[in-house]
């Protein structure tokens, strides 16, 4: 079994790719409801949270969720900043240039240019993740090129991956 780290900044394309994993019926963690379920009232951090659940969470609920399965994608926004990422086989980041993000950010969340540049320098920049990645998916252009090359990566990290992509082609 693989877990696969998904990451990326603010508007780089996350949803947007796991919604094309979820296609392939290939399993798929939503890191942020995870958070959530292991919050106890008054944590004030995502941050904090990942720093306490790694080994608790790790071990009683993802690894009930993903047995049996060949491999499981974690869909986490602060995958490296929560030092996560050093659990996954693989790390995969959704990479798009700073401009075409605050273009995307600004687009979907109708924000002033002030208010979606300061949400991006809140994070680190994705220039800094693409450092820690395995594999990298610019997804600059159409979704159509995404989703290609989605498929390598996952032939990649999973060389029997075909056998899904003919099942779910088929
Ligand atoms: P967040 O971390 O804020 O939840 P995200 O990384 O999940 O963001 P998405 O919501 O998937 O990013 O994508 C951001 C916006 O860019 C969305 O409006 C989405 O429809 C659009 N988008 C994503 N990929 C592409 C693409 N290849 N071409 C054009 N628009 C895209």
């Amino acid at each position: 079994m693989k877990l696969i780290g998904l990451t990326g900044g603010i508007a780089s394309g996350k949803s947007t790719i796991s919604r094309m994993i979820l296609r392939r019926k290939i399993p798929l963690i939503d890191g942020d409801l995870l958070a959530r379920k292991v919050v106890e009232p008054g944590r004030p951090a995502y941050k904090l949270i990942i720093k306490h659940f790694s080994h608790d969470v790790l071990n009683e609920d993802v690894w009930y969720w993903i047995t049996g399965e060949k491999i499981v994608v974690l869909d986490a926004p602060l995958l490296i900043e929560s030092g996560l990422y050093k659990w996954m086989s693989t790390v995969v980041v959704v990479y798009v240039s700073e401009q075409l993000q605050l273009h995307r950010l600004i687009k979907r969340d109708n924000l002033q240019e002030h208010v979606a540049l300061q949400r991006i320098s809140a994070q680190l920049p994705l220039r800094e993740k693409i450092k820690y990645a395995d594999h990298v998916i610019d997804n600059s252009s159409e979704l159509g090129e995404t989703e290609r090359q989605l498929n390598v990566v996952l032939a990649k990290v999973h060389p029997t991956w075909w056998n899904w992509l003919i099942t779910w082609l088929g």
